[in-house]
């Protein structure tokens, strides 16, 4: 079923997403760091989660800096994250706010471009565990505070080569397909019974380094910056998406 309308199209009011609070994922660089601070920019408190700590303070500094509300940084890496840390995480923001309005599931790890036959298995495992499977263990952990918001979303991130496979995208392309079902049962359970929405977004080609990691003989103006693609975002993790569930859409026009 398709929406009526694009939601990369979406224009946010200037305080659309005032009194939200949202946790993002890798949102110390690329499309993560973009998304945090438009969230801000739009009246969002931001929890900035990410593996490497001084990026995480210049996404604090460049938010505060505009104007945001000063957001909290929780180092955390999916990799290597147990129990006890993600406990501590759902404490705190418990502690703080009570509540969590928003969930972007960002982070990712690109692993090997490589034939499936020769992906090393130690790799694909690493890139299955961050893409996927911390996705589901931060979901676990933070659906009691994601419940007790009014109109909770969660956004997981998918890709292209997660809706189509392609050769050489391996564990990546496969997370995403997994990114794409977890989307699906979740947003079924959830239906009915919780407030709680569950989507996907694609965000299509954009200039991150992730991107160059990928294509590296691509020129980077070819794909976007993160910065003018983060409507669709907005659309999503706040109140002009109430009820939609169970959806993947595109943050960009088909290429
Ligand atoms: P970047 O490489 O710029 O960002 C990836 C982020 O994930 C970084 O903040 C990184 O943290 C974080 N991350 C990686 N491993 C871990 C870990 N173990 N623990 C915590 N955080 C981790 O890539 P993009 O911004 O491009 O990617 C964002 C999302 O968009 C990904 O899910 C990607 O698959 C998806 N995507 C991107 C496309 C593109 O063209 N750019 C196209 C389609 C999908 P750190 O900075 O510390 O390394």
């Amino acid at each position: 079923m398709s929406l009526d309308f694009e939601p990369r199209l979406h224009v946010a009011a200037p305080a659309e997403l005032a009194g939200r609070v949202i946790a993002i994922t890798g949102a110390g660089s690329g499309i993560g760091r973009a998304v945090a601070r438009a969230c801000a920019a739009h009246g969002a408190e931001v929890v900035l989660l990410g593996r490497t700590v001084a990026k995480l303070e210049k996404v604090y500094d460049e938010i505060v800096a505009a104007g945001g509300a000063a957001p909290i940084i929780s180092p955390l890496d999916l990799e290597k994250a147990t129990a006890r840390e993600y406990d501590a995480l759902a404490t705190a923001i418990g502690e703080r706010y009570g509540r969590l309005d928003g969930l972007l599931h960002n982070a990712g790890l690109l692993g090997d471009l490589s034939p499936i036959e020769h992906y090393d298995v130690p790799l694909w495992t690493r890139v299955l565990h961050v893409n996927v499977t911390a996705a589901f263990a931060l979901t676990q952990v933070l659906l009691p505070l994601l419940r007790a918001a009014p109109d909770a979303s969660i956004v997981f991130t998918s890709s292209g080569v997660g809706r189509r496979g392609r050769a050489y995208w391996g564990a990546y392309a496969v997370s995403k397909f997994a990114i794409e079902g977890l989307n699906q049962v979740l947003a079924d359970e959830l239906a009915g019974s919780t407030s709680v929405r569950v989507n996907a977004i694609n965000p299509g080609r954009t200039r991150t380094a992730m991107r160059r990691a990928a294509y590296p003989a691509e020129p980077p103006e070819a794909s976007p910056l993160p910065e003018s693609i983060t409507a669709a975002w907005l659309w999503l993790l706040g109140p002009a998406s109430k009820g939609v569930s169970g959806r993947s859409v595109d943050a960009q026009a088909p290429a």
